[in-house]
């Protein structure tokens, strides 16, 4: 087969597949207007790179927050299978060996601004705004789970079980792969992420959100000052989201 045809061919299958995947994630779950929200330019500028800072000096040891903001935010519930549950954003709590110093921090997508979850999605369903936040298009998402591979954050869940009872602003479905989404609607809505706004009403404050472009911006103004540990920064995926106080 020539090179051409076997793109058509790929093309074909995938289109088939991804038309397949849609159908099966489709019932109960209205995916298109906060999928064509996304996808579309309205409340997404390449002059703006939404980007977080967590402060871990900030971050209590024992304080879940930001987890328990984040599920109730997006309807996410166990299915009493704690290992494959759906987990967007967790605490870690880890220790340097060679120096003994603990932190606790919370972990979730870090929006890559070079995402390998885009590069291996073989329909175009992980993609990354102009604004810098990365989604899955759950139309799309035929559940490979190449991005979770991908992820060297161990940042995305695959959905095993049938869903129901969703969230408009959060669609999901079953056999599709799903992460943090920086809270998009809320973000163009203007406002801030769940995790942040939790972490806020807790009195720790230990999580900033902003524009990274803007030099005004607090987050842009506090890694001036204070600077910011990109986790796995030899990977060079230049995250959206840094850390302040791990080294
Ligand atoms: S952290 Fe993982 S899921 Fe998020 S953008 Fe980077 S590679 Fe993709
Ligand atoms: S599982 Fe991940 S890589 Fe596969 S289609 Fe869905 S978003 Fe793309």
């Amino acid at each position: 087969m020539s090179d051409q045809a076997h793109d058509g061919a790929r093309r074909k299958f995938l289109g088939t597949a991804a038309a397949a995947a849609a159908l099966a994630a489709a019932p109960g779950v209205f995916f298109w207007q906060g999928v064509a929200r996304a996808r579309g330019t309205d409340g997404a500028s390449s002059e703006v790179r939404w980007g977080m800072l967590i402060d871990t000096t900030q971050c209590a040891k024992g304080c879940d927050a930001c987890v328990r903001a984040c599920n109730e935010e997006h309807g996410i519930t166990s299915t009493g299978r704690p290992t494959t549950d759906a987990q967007w954003i967790r605490k870690l709590d880890v220790r340097d060996p060679a120096t003994g110093h603990a932190h606790s921090l919370p972990m979730m997508c870090q929006h890559c601004e070079q995402p390998p979850c885009v590069d291996v999605c073989p329909t175009g369903a992980s993609f990354k705004r102009a604004d810098g936040i990365v989604l899955v298009d759950k139309h799309i998402c035929i559940g490979c789970r190449y991005c979770m591979m991908a992820c060297p954050y161990h940042a995305r869940s695959f959905i095993h079980e049938p869903l129901q009872d969703q969230l408009p602003h959060a669609p999901r479905g079953k056999g599709t792969v799903e992460s943090c989404t920086m809270c998009v609607h809320r973000v163009d809505e203007g406002r801030v992420p769940a995790c942040k706004e939790a972490c806020q009403e807790a009195g720790y404050g230990a999580i900033v959100f902003g524009n990274l472009h803007d030099p005004e911006s607090e987050i842009a103004q506090r890694l001036a000052k204070e600077g910011g540990t990109k986790v796995r920064a030899d990977l060079r995926l230049n995250q959206g989201v840094r850390y302040r106080g791990l080294t």
